[in-house]
Protein backbone atom coordinates (compact mmCIF):
# COMPACT_ATOMS: atom_id res chain seq x y z
CA UNK A 1 0.00 0.00 0.00
CA UNK A 2 0.98 3.54 -0.66
CA UNK A 3 1.28 5.55 2.94
CA UNK A 4 -1.26 8.42 2.72
CA UNK A 5 -3.82 6.69 0.64
CA UNK A 6 -7.62 6.43 1.77
CA UNK A 7 -9.33 3.60 0.57
CA UNK A 8 -13.03 3.12 -0.17
CA UNK A 9 -14.64 -0.09 -1.14
CA UNK A 10 -17.90 -1.27 -2.32
CA UNK A 11 -18.72 -4.91 -1.17
CA UNK A 12 -21.79 -5.70 -3.06
CA UNK A 13 -22.20 -9.24 -1.44
CA UNK A 14 -24.79 -11.39 -3.57
CA UNK A 15 -26.56 -8.42 -4.87
CA UNK A 16 -27.14 -7.47 -8.31
CA UNK A 17 -27.60 -9.21 -11.77
CA UNK A 18 -25.44 -7.62 -14.48
CA UNK A 19 -27.53 -4.99 -15.85
CA UNK A 20 -27.74 -3.39 -12.66
CA UNK A 21 -24.06 -3.95 -11.94
CA UNK A 22 -23.34 -2.30 -15.54
CA UNK A 23 -25.66 0.78 -14.70
CA UNK A 24 -23.85 1.60 -11.05
CA UNK A 25 -20.27 1.28 -12.88
CA UNK A 26 -21.21 3.26 -15.34
CA UNK A 27 -22.18 6.03 -13.06
CA UNK A 28 -19.87 5.65 -10.59
CA UNK A 29 -16.89 5.92 -13.17
CA UNK A 30 -18.27 8.94 -15.21
CA UNK A 31 -18.35 11.22 -11.86
CA UNK A 32 -14.76 9.63 -10.33
CA UNK A 33 -11.23 11.38 -11.06
CA UNK A 34 -8.24 9.41 -10.51
CA UNK A 35 -6.37 10.59 -7.57
CA UNK A 36 -2.70 9.36 -5.99
CA UNK A 37 -4.50 9.76 -2.53
CA UNK A 38 -7.28 7.83 -2.84
CA UNK A 39 -8.38 4.52 -3.96
CA UNK A 40 -12.42 3.60 -5.13
CA UNK A 41 -12.92 0.04 -5.68
CA UNK A 42 -16.04 -2.25 -6.41
CA UNK A 43 -15.96 -5.65 -5.57
CA UNK A 44 -18.91 -7.36 -7.45
CA UNK A 45 -20.20 -10.97 -7.35
CA UNK A 46 -18.23 -13.03 -9.33
CA UNK A 47 -21.03 -13.28 -11.82
CA UNK A 48 -20.94 -9.48 -12.59
CA UNK A 49 -16.67 -9.12 -13.13
CA UNK A 50 -16.63 -9.76 -16.52
CA UNK A 51 -19.30 -7.08 -17.32
CA UNK A 52 -17.84 -4.22 -14.21
CA UNK A 53 -14.31 -4.70 -15.80
CA UNK A 54 -14.34 -3.43 -18.99
CA UNK A 55 -16.22 -0.13 -17.44
CA UNK A 56 -14.48 0.69 -14.72
CA UNK A 57 -12.46 3.74 -16.24
CA UNK A 58 -9.31 5.26 -14.70
CA UNK A 59 -10.41 5.98 -11.58
CA UNK A 60 -12.42 3.10 -10.19
CA UNK A 61 -10.45 -0.42 -9.05
CA UNK A 62 -11.81 -3.60 -9.80
CA UNK A 63 -11.79 -6.25 -6.75
CA UNK A 64 -13.50 -10.14 -5.84
CA UNK A 65 -14.82 -10.88 -2.96
CA UNK A 66 -12.80 -14.22 -2.39
CA UNK A 67 -10.83 -16.65 -4.17
CA UNK A 68 -9.90 -20.34 -4.57
CA UNK A 69 -6.42 -20.61 -2.77
CA UNK A 70 -4.59 -21.23 -6.35
CA UNK A 71 -4.18 -20.38 -9.74
CA UNK A 72 -6.83 -22.98 -11.53
CA UNK A 73 -7.58 -26.46 -11.40
CA UNK A 74 -9.56 -29.56 -10.66
CA UNK A 75 -12.16 -27.52 -7.99
CA UNK A 76 -15.54 -27.74 -9.15
CA UNK A 77 -17.43 -24.04 -8.41
CA UNK A 78 -14.10 -22.85 -7.38
CA UNK A 79 -12.42 -19.33 -8.79
CA UNK A 80 -8.84 -19.24 -9.40
CA UNK A 81 -6.08 -16.72 -8.69
CA UNK A 82 -5.15 -16.91 -12.54
CA UNK A 83 -9.01 -16.35 -13.24
CA UNK A 84 -9.52 -13.08 -11.40
CA UNK A 85 -6.06 -11.40 -12.65
CA UNK A 86 -7.52 -12.40 -16.02
CA UNK A 87 -10.19 -9.64 -15.28
CA UNK A 88 -8.24 -7.29 -14.19
CA UNK A 89 -8.87 -7.94 -10.40
CA UNK A 90 -6.24 -6.30 -8.01
CA UNK A 91 -7.54 -6.62 -4.59
CA UNK A 92 -9.06 -9.89 -3.39
CA UNK A 93 -11.31 -10.10 0.19
CA UNK A 94 -9.80 -12.85 2.59
CA UNK A 95 -11.76 -13.74 5.75
CA UNK A 96 -15.01 -12.14 5.21
CA UNK A 97 -16.81 -12.85 8.65
CA UNK A 98 -19.99 -14.46 6.50
CA UNK A 99 -17.93 -16.35 4.77
CA UNK A 100 -16.20 -17.38 8.31
CA UNK A 101 -19.51 -17.97 9.56
CA UNK A 102 -21.70 -19.44 6.93
CA UNK A 103 -18.69 -21.11 4.85
CA UNK A 104 -16.30 -22.04 7.40
CA UNK A 105 -13.46 -20.70 6.84
CA UNK A 106 -10.87 -20.67 9.40
CA UNK A 107 -7.53 -18.69 9.98
CA UNK A 108 -5.33 -21.55 7.84
CA UNK A 109 -7.69 -21.81 5.11
CA UNK A 110 -7.44 -17.69 5.02
CA UNK A 111 -3.73 -17.50 5.39
CA UNK A 112 -3.51 -19.69 2.15
CA UNK A 113 -5.66 -17.27 0.49
CA UNK A 114 -3.30 -14.26 1.55
CA UNK A 115 -0.32 -16.31 0.19
CA UNK A 116 -2.27 -17.23 -3.35
CA UNK A 117 -3.25 -13.15 -3.82
CA UNK A 118 0.06 -12.17 -2.89
CA UNK A 119 1.26 -14.92 -5.50
CA UNK A 120 -1.14 -13.91 -8.29
CA UNK A 121 0.59 -10.20 -7.65
CA UNK A 122 -3.09 -9.10 -6.37
CA UNK A 123 -3.46 -7.51 -3.30
CA UNK A 124 -4.78 -9.52 -0.08
CA UNK A 125 -7.52 -7.40 2.21
CA UNK A 126 -7.83 -9.40 4.76
CA UNK A 127 -10.75 -9.02 7.00
CA UNK A 128 -10.94 -9.83 11.21
CA UNK A 129 -13.06 -8.69 13.83
CA UNK A 130 -14.60 -9.91 16.95
CA UNK A 131 -19.03 -11.42 16.89
CA UNK A 132 -21.11 -9.84 20.13
CA UNK A 133 -20.47 -12.21 22.14
CA UNK A 134 -16.61 -12.34 22.19
CA UNK A 135 -16.51 -8.63 22.93
CA UNK A 136 -19.14 -9.07 25.94
CA UNK A 137 -16.64 -11.96 27.91
CA UNK A 138 -13.55 -9.06 26.73
CA UNK A 139 -12.36 -11.16 24.15
CA UNK A 140 -12.21 -8.66 21.36
CA UNK A 141 -8.57 -7.73 21.17
CA UNK A 142 -7.52 -11.86 21.50
CA UNK A 143 -9.67 -12.65 18.76
CA UNK A 144 -8.37 -10.03 16.33
CA UNK A 145 -4.88 -10.87 17.38
CA UNK A 146 -5.33 -14.58 16.46
CA UNK A 147 -7.19 -13.95 12.90
CA UNK A 148 -4.27 -11.67 12.11
CA UNK A 149 -1.84 -14.21 13.11
CA UNK A 150 -3.48 -16.74 11.61
CA UNK A 151 -3.84 -15.00 8.22
CA UNK A 152 0.23 -14.02 7.71
CA UNK A 153 0.88 -17.55 8.66
CA UNK A 154 3.55 -18.70 5.48
CA UNK A 155 3.82 -14.73 4.08
CA UNK A 156 7.04 -13.67 3.22
CA UNK A 157 7.83 -10.66 5.93
CA UNK A 158 8.65 -8.80 3.00
CA UNK A 159 4.73 -9.20 1.72
CA UNK A 160 3.98 -7.98 4.75
CA UNK A 161 3.09 -4.13 3.78
CA UNK A 162 1.24 -5.41 0.78
CA UNK A 163 -1.47 -6.68 2.53
CA UNK A 164 -4.49 -4.21 3.49
CA UNK A 165 -6.47 -5.55 6.34
CA UNK A 166 -10.42 -4.82 7.25
CA UNK A 167 -11.41 -4.39 11.36
CA UNK A 168 -14.50 -5.32 10.70
CA UNK A 169 -16.86 -6.07 14.13
CA UNK A 170 -19.12 -8.51 13.43
CA UNK A 171 -21.81 -7.26 15.71
CA UNK A 172 -21.32 -3.64 13.10
CA UNK A 173 -21.73 -5.28 9.88
CA UNK A 174 -25.35 -5.12 8.81
CA UNK A 175 -26.36 -3.78 12.16
CA UNK A 176 -27.22 -0.21 11.46
CA UNK A 177 -25.06 0.06 14.77
CA UNK A 178 -21.28 1.03 13.76
CA UNK A 179 -18.18 0.56 15.88
CA UNK A 180 -17.15 4.38 17.40
CA UNK A 181 -14.09 5.57 15.45
CA UNK A 182 -12.22 5.60 18.93
CA UNK A 183 -13.21 1.94 19.05
CA UNK A 184 -11.55 1.47 14.87
CA UNK A 185 -8.57 4.01 16.25
CA UNK A 186 -7.94 0.67 19.33
CA UNK A 187 -8.36 -2.11 17.27
CA UNK A 188 -6.25 -1.06 14.34
CA UNK A 189 -3.46 -0.61 16.77
CA UNK A 190 -3.80 -3.68 17.85
CA UNK A 191 -3.59 -5.09 14.42
CA UNK A 192 -0.40 -3.33 13.89
CA UNK A 193 1.23 -4.62 16.89
CA UNK A 194 -0.08 -8.06 16.17
CA UNK A 195 1.38 -8.13 13.27
CA UNK A 196 5.05 -6.11 14.53
CA UNK A 197 5.40 -8.65 17.44
CA UNK A 198 4.43 -11.89 14.80
CA UNK A 199 6.64 -10.52 12.41
CA UNK A 200 9.56 -8.71 14.44
CA UNK A 201 10.70 -5.39 14.26
CA UNK A 202 11.39 -5.15 10.12
CA UNK A 203 7.85 -4.10 9.48
CA UNK A 204 7.15 -0.70 9.60
CA UNK A 205 3.25 -0.46 11.29
CA UNK A 206 2.71 2.88 9.40
CA UNK A 207 3.34 0.99 6.13
CA UNK A 208 -0.18 -1.35 7.16
CA UNK A 209 -3.26 0.14 5.99
CA UNK A 210 -6.02 -0.65 8.04
CA UNK A 211 -9.73 -0.13 7.26
CA UNK A 212 -13.17 -0.04 9.22
CA UNK A 213 -16.43 -2.15 8.32
CA UNK A 214 -19.44 -2.15 9.72
CA UNK A 215 -22.56 -0.24 8.63
CA UNK A 216 -20.36 2.62 7.30
CA UNK A 217 -23.30 5.21 5.77
CA UNK A 218 -22.30 8.35 3.62
CA UNK A 219 -22.71 10.21 7.14
CA UNK A 220 -20.51 8.29 9.14
CA UNK A 221 -17.56 7.83 6.94
CA UNK A 222 -15.69 11.08 7.38
CA UNK A 223 -15.39 10.04 11.07
CA UNK A 224 -13.80 6.86 10.25
CA UNK A 225 -11.85 8.06 7.53
CA UNK A 226 -10.35 10.46 9.83
CA UNK A 227 -10.14 8.34 12.95
CA UNK A 228 -6.33 7.86 13.99
CA UNK A 229 -4.85 4.76 12.52
CA UNK A 230 -7.63 4.08 10.35
CA UNK A 231 -7.04 4.43 5.97
CA UNK A 232 -10.03 4.11 5.01
CA UNK A 233 -13.75 1.86 5.03
CA UNK A 234 -15.18 -1.38 3.82
CA UNK A 235 -18.62 -1.10 3.03
CA UNK A 236 -21.43 -3.39 2.01
CA UNK A 237 -25.42 -1.83 1.99
CA UNK A 238 -24.35 1.85 1.65
CA UNK A 239 -22.30 1.20 -1.10
CA UNK A 240 -25.08 -0.56 -3.65
CA UNK A 241 -26.35 2.77 -4.62
CA UNK A 242 -24.19 4.66 -6.80
CA UNK A 243 -24.68 8.14 -5.34
CA UNK A 244 -24.39 6.78 -2.18
CA UNK A 245 -21.21 5.27 -3.33
CA UNK A 246 -19.87 8.76 -4.68
CA UNK A 247 -20.65 10.39 -1.71
CA UNK A 248 -18.84 7.71 0.45
CA UNK A 249 -15.87 8.60 -1.86
CA UNK A 250 -16.28 12.34 -1.67
CA UNK A 251 -16.22 12.49 2.46
CA UNK A 252 -13.03 10.12 2.56
CA UNK A 253 -11.44 12.91 0.23
CA UNK A 254 -12.46 15.72 1.79
C1 LIG B 1 -19.30 -5.82 5.12
O1 LIG B 1 -20.00 -6.81 5.03
O2 LIG B 1 -18.12 -5.86 4.78
C2 LIG B 1 -19.92 -4.61 5.64
C3 LIG B 1 -19.13 -3.73 6.16
O3 LIG B 1 -21.29 -4.50 5.55
P1 LIG B 1 -22.20 -3.26 6.00
O4 LIG B 1 -21.50 -2.00 5.53
O5 LIG B 1 -23.48 -3.49 5.31
O6 LIG B 1 -22.27 -3.29 7.48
Amino acid sequence: MSAGVRYVLANWKMHKGQAEAAAWTREVAAALRPRPDREAVVLPSFTSLPVVAPLCGDALVLGAQDVYPQPSGAVTGGIGTAQLTDLGVRYVLCGHSERRLLMGEDDALVAKKVQAVLEGGMVPVVCVGENAEEREHGRADAVVRRQVSGAVEGVQPDRLASIIWAYEPVWAIGSGKPALPEQATEAASILRHALRSRLGAGLDPATVAVLYGGSVSPDNVAAFARAPGVDGALVGGASLDSAAFLRLVEAVEA
